[in-house]
């Protein structure tokens, strides 16, 4: 057995009594490592040292926040394959996709470091009796992350480096399913040379250690990715203190892709397929729900069981296979269950949901695909997070912009048209974050502003320019002469 990766707490590696042992989903047998397991008190330790930190590094130099993310980007990438190895192996995405991911991190960390330098402000000249204003913004404080499994990489990077650039300290919490994505950012962080206190991570439960961020007072600001009810529970722990938190909380997703009679059926075809299969479903942009005009139906579900017929479901770290397995027992259990579930509501099973037997014991399950599924079923409604997809049938596209936005999520939608006048009325009336016109709703670019509306989040964007309005605070000074 190797021994435990420990928590970084105040610039230490400290090990834990409790241990998380992290188990391959494609081979149970598999032990990726043995991880800390903190508790309340490592959390408010952590809590503690961000706090004694924030002061000097708020203060510090841009420039110097810019070398340590440039540092720690440049080592991302030159091991992207081998920290895509890892997580393929934690988490159960394929190679190329954990590769990919490894890759998105490194460039994110980059455009972060670049961010660093433009943090600018405004000077107002000439207000009454010859006074001027200034607008400038400054590091809001020790920022809590807070980080789901499906992304375990680059959703720590994407929040860890716009904290980190914009001067505050954080205090970092993963999924259990990932420590080891989690343990080796934060290590190459580390080595980059972020000083004492400013990065602390605590892997642990939610409710104890991700309790602790949600409720303690030296904790600035929360941002979170995760699923609606988490998030509802974080968000009600942040403002029951006398001083509330900013928030900024990413959640879950029922995705629509409309594809009208118009579409180009290939393209369409790769859409669905890549967009509600791959990662095995599980990601919150995944294209759950395929709103399909009646003309082209029978044509589209026909050729998206094709391509499903010609994927490879196995061991994620075979270069061969499209689709790993899902990530545990649970979100197998989980799976099944809506597997069920659609069958009572009188859905039709018109492909997979047959759990898959491979040399290695693991959690894999046939991808899924409903057909004859009306607005109303739980299997269209509720975010299921795995390879079941749902074929809804309407007339026209008045009604599939209808269904599609019938939804409490509202996180990413896209529709496949060759039509000019479609793809831009479905651009201005999507109740949707991310709108996608002849793409899968998955597959975003990490530079450009990512969230949702509706129940899929709360509070500012993520990422690109817009990651300053959470992670910094506006100040407007005025000075008479
Ligand atoms: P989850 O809500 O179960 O857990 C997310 C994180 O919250 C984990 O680190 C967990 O330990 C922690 N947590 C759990 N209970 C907590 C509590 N009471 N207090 C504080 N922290 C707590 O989600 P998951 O299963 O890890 O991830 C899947 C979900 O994430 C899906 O709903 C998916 O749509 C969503 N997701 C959303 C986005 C997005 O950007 N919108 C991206 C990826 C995943």
């Amino acid at each position: 057995m190797t021994s435990q990766y420990g928590n970084l707490i105040d610039g230490e590696w400290v090990s834990t009594p409790e241990v998380n042992v992290n188990i391959n989903p494609s081979d149970t047998d598999d032990v990726v490592g043995r991880y800390a397991r903190g508790g309340r008190d490592d959390a408010v330790r952590a809590i503690e040292a961000a706090r004694r930190a924030f002061p000097a590094w708020a203060r510090s130099v841009p420039l110097d926040r810019h070398d340590m993310l440039m540092r720690a980007s440049a080592e991302v990438l030159a091991r992207a394959d081998d920290l895509g190895r890892l997580l393929a192996r934690e988490e159960g995405k394929t190679l190329v996709e954990g590769v990919g991911e490894a890759r998105r991190a490194g460039q994110v960390l980059a455009f972060m470091a670049g961010e660093s330098l433009r943090i600018g402000g405004e000077r107002i000249q000439g207000l009454a009796a010859g006074s001027d204003a200034e607008v400038t913004r400054e590091p809001l404080g020790v920022v809590a992350v807070i980080t789901p499994w499906n992304f375990p990489i680059a959703i720590p990077a994407w929040k860890i480096g716009a904290a980190l650039a914009y001067g505050n300290c954080v205090v970092f919490k993963p999924a259990e399913l990932v420590p080891g994505c989690a343990w080796a950012l934060t290590d190459i962080l580390h080595r980059a040379g972020v000083p004492r206190g400013v990065l602390n991570l605590v892997m642990g439960s939610g409710s104890k250690v991700g309790a602790v961020f949600a409720e303690h007072e030296d904790v600035d600001a929360m941002t979170f990715t995760g699923s609606v009810p988490t998030g509802r529970a974080i968000a009600a722990a942040c403002v029951a203190g006398p001083t509330m938190k900013r928030m900024q909380l990413e959640m879950g997703g029922k995705n629509p892709l409309v594809v009208l009679d118009d579409a180009d059926l290939d393209n369409a075809v790769e859409c669905a397929v890549n967009g509600a299969f791959y990662s095995a479903g599980q990601r919150c942009t995944a294209s759950s729900r395929l709103i399909v005009t009646a003309p082209i139906h029978d044509r589209f579900v026909n050729a998206v069981i094709q391509r499903l017929k010609s994927l490879r479901i196995g061991h994620a770290l075979d270069p061969e296979n499209h689709i790993g397995p899902v990530v545990d027992q649970r979100q197998l259990d989980i799976d099944l269950s809506y597997l069920d579930i659609g069958q009572r509501e009188n859905a039709r099973l018109a492909w997979g949901g047959d759990r898959l037997q491979r040399p290695t014991p693991g959690f894999y399950l046939q991808p899924a695909l409903f057909t004859d599924v009306e607005p109303g079923m739980r299997i269209a409604r509720e975010e299921i997070f795995g390879p079941v997809a749902t074929v809804l049938k309407v007339k026209d596209y008045e009604e599939a912009l209808a269904v599609a936005n019938d939804t409490e999520f509202g996180l990413s939608a896209g529709i496949c048209t060759t039509s000019l006048k479609y793809a831009s009325h479905f651009k201005r009336n999507s109740e949707a974050g991310i709108v996608k016109v002849n793409q899968g709703t998955s597959g975003l670019d990490f530079h450009l502003p990512f969230g949702g509306r509706k129940a899929s989040s709360y509070g500012p964007r993520e990422q690109g320019r817009y990651a300053a309005e959470f992670y910094t605070i506006v100040k407007t000074s005025y000075t008479s002469p």
